[in-house]
């Protein structure tokens, strides 16, 4: 990490940083950095104070540990929202749902001045929205705001249709948070879509959505949510074809 880093996130921040680099993805080759290995960690910042500090990370063969200054309105995400989706049964014990996990495919932090707690670059709009922080993925999440919704078609070169679907998520003003193919488990179309609300996580918990041991995926999420990396909230799912 440069000096110049290391001063503006601030001794705590630095070793925020540092541990959130560890497995996390690269945002400039997208690869995962080894937890083993060294990460650089880059901040931006807008012309506007107002805008705070976004935290990125990367391989150092692939960007310097930087300050780099954006002028307002220009794009402040390097790594663009794409998001991976991960679909897991619903907990074998209780009245538990069908789980699906959103994970930005390059974490991205903010905070909002220079020594100040990193934040998932979500987790503002996420809370605002009625997701709450998820320590334990064994209780259900409490409702996204009304209106949220996830809608489910089947894969349309219908291939595989059983594992493989298209997912559509979209919050309480009709804005897209997710659009994508997604592999979901043996049944957990029909399941899901019997049950009609999700319990869906959103943060760093670095699964594999085409793991086929669901019950290791489902401890990792569990081991983030134990170290207070999620939101969660309860979202109604939809199946496109009753649409
Ligand atoms: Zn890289």
């Amino acid at each position: 990490m440069s000096a110049e880093v290391q001063t503006l996130l601030g001794p705590f921040g630095a070793a925020q940083a540092r541990k959130e680099a560890q497995d996390a993805q690269c945002a400039i080759c997208t690869r995962m950095i080894p937890s083993s290995g060294e990460a650089n960690i880059v901040v931006t910042r807008s012309d506007d104070p107002a805008e705070g500090l976004q935290v990125y990370f990367t391989h150092p063969t692939c960007a310097p540990s930087t300050v780099t200054t954006l002028a307002t309105g220009s794009p402040r995400n390097p790594a663009g929202d794409d998001m991976r989706m991960t679909a897991l049964p619903a907990p074998a014990h209780g009245r538990r749902l069908p789980i699906l996990v959103a994970e930005l495919a390059c974490p991205v932090f903010v905070a909002p001045n220079e020594h100040a707690e990193l934040t998932g670059v979500l987790s503002p709009y996420l809370q605002e929205h009625g997701f709450g922080l998820a320590s334990d993925t064994t209780t259900p999440p409490p409702p996204a705001a009304e209106g949220w919704a996830a809608v489910l078609a089947e894969d349309p070169a219908g291939a595989q249709a059983e594992e493989i679907g298209v997912l559509s998520i979209a919050d309480a003003q009709g804005t897209d948070f997710f659009i994508g193919t997604i592999h979901t488990p043996p049944t957990w179309r029909r399941t899901a879509l019997e049950r009609g609300t999700v319990a869906l996580y959103v943060g760093p918990a670095r699964l594999d959505p085409t793991d086929p041991d669901t019950a290791a995926q489902c401890r990792q999420l569990q081991h983030a949510a134990l170290g207070g990396h999620l939101l969660a909230a309860t979202v109604p799912l939809l199946d496109y074809a009753a649409l």
